[in-house]
């Protein structure tokens, strides 16, 4: 058994190196472990190494051999990695750690600590332009990401 381990060990090692050198740009993103999204393992490893934006990360798994593009890396590693987090908001309310990104659609918005944008585009949202509320992807309008749905609610209404 502990042989087994070791060789996990070491390929895990092997495939973490892979992954030295991208600009994650993000504390959480470059916390977080990224596990595979078919088959949950961690052996992944990033297919081109010569690139340093993390747009350009995409991996492929050595346990199962699927396909990861950089997007569904970084919002595969932050659900793992917000799993408790987003769970605990569910169940007694509160802010979801990662949010869908009103910019580009993809679940990649992180507020979290010092943390307020997306991780794939780096939209950061700021505050409602009409009553200063600060925005996440939860109170943001539908129709403008520089306003919170209730002011845009009101404005319409107003027109
Ligand atoms: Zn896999
Ligand atoms: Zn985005
Ligand atoms: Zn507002």
């Amino acid at each position: 058994m502990l042989e087994v381990k070791a060789v996990y060990d070491s390929e895990l090692e092997q495939c973490t190196q892979t992954f030295d050198g991208v600009e994650w740009k993000s504390a959480a993103l470059s916390e977080a472990a990224r596990p595979c999204n078919k088959c949950g393992s961690h052996l992944i490893y990033r297919l081109d190494q010569t690139r340093k934006g993390s747009g350009f990360a995409d991996a492929e798994c050595r346990q199962c051999g699927a396909r990861i593009d950089a997007i569904t890396l970084m919002e595969t590693a932050l659900e793992a990695h917000f799993e408790f987090e987003s769970h605990s908001a569910v169940k007694e309310g509160g802010q979801d750690p990662v949010g869908l990104c009103p910019e580009c659609g993809t679940k990649t918005y992180v507020t979290w600590q010092d943390e307020n944008q997306c991780v794939n585009c780096f939209m950061e949202l700021e505050a409602c332009v009409r009553c200063g509320e600060s925005l996440t992807p939860d109170n943001v309008s539908d129709e403008s990401s520089e306003l919170c749905s209730y002011c845009s609610y009101k404005m319409s209404k107003d027109d």
